[in-house]
């Protein structure tokens, strides 16, 4: 059964109303969820990409903004969102040099958080994938503060994805579901390179 999409939007944010009235049982149902995908393993991005599938068929319009991928790198999840309507953005979209920015990694990721930041307080979509997003704070390209505060006073309905290795704490701190994917074996350590179609 699908959702009505129009009468769920609203102009509250998700901190004035985190939760819906409990139930008889105690149970809550939230307007929107914040997931983060962390840890040494691999899955984050996958997991993030199983549930924009999940979005999409109930016709949510989303968004995934990539904070660590270059131009010219094609990945298969890129080319099927594109195809199912997704807005993508890549850091380095739109990209512009500004001698300002010593190191064009920054710019590009801070960039890609302007344009994350934008597309989630726009309230227009149901979902913002935000993959990659950790290095960007780990490195202080961006303010984890700001990215805590923009999770927190997001419109109610918009529900987010950060995926990356070591998140920020100050994130974890405003998700509902975090999970922390752990390595019990990897074929990069048996010296096996990425493989296309399973790997991107
Ligand atoms: P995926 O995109 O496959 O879900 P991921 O998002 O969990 O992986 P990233 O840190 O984004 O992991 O790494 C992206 C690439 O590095 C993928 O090709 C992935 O297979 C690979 N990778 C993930 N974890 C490891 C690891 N522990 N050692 C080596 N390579 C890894
Ligand atoms: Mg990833």
């Amino acid at each position: 059964m699908s959702e009505n999409e129009t009468s769920e939007t609203t102009t509250e944010t998700a901190a004035e109303i985190p939760v819906e009235k409990p139930d008889r049982d105690g149970l809550k149902t939230a307007k929107s969820l914040v997931l983060v995908n962390t840890g040494h393993g691999k899955g984050k991005s996958t997991a993030a990409f199983g549930t924009m599938l999940r979005a999409v068929a109930l016709d949510w319009p989303v968004a995934v903004v990539q904070f660590l991928k270059s131009g010219d790198w094609n990945t298969g999840e890129e080319k099927i969102g594109r195809q199912i309507g997704v807005n993508w953005f890549s850091a380095g979209d739109g990209f512009t040099w500004n001698s300002e920015d010593l190191d064009e990694s920054a710019a590009k990721a801070r960039g890609a958080w302007a344009f994350a930041k934008e597309t989630i307080n726009s309230g227009d979509y149901k979902l913002v994938i935000m993959d990659e997003i950790s290095y960007a704070m780990t490195w202080e390209w961006i303010d984890a503060d700001d990215v805590a505060t923009t999770i927190a006073s997001r419109p109610a309905h918009v529900n987010l994805i950060l995926t990356g290795r070591d998140m920020a704490e100050r994130v974890i701190a405003q998700a509902h579901t975090v999970t922390e994917m752990t390595k019990v074996k990897h074929a990069f350590d048996d010296q096996i390179v990425a493989k296309k179609g399973i790997d991107y």
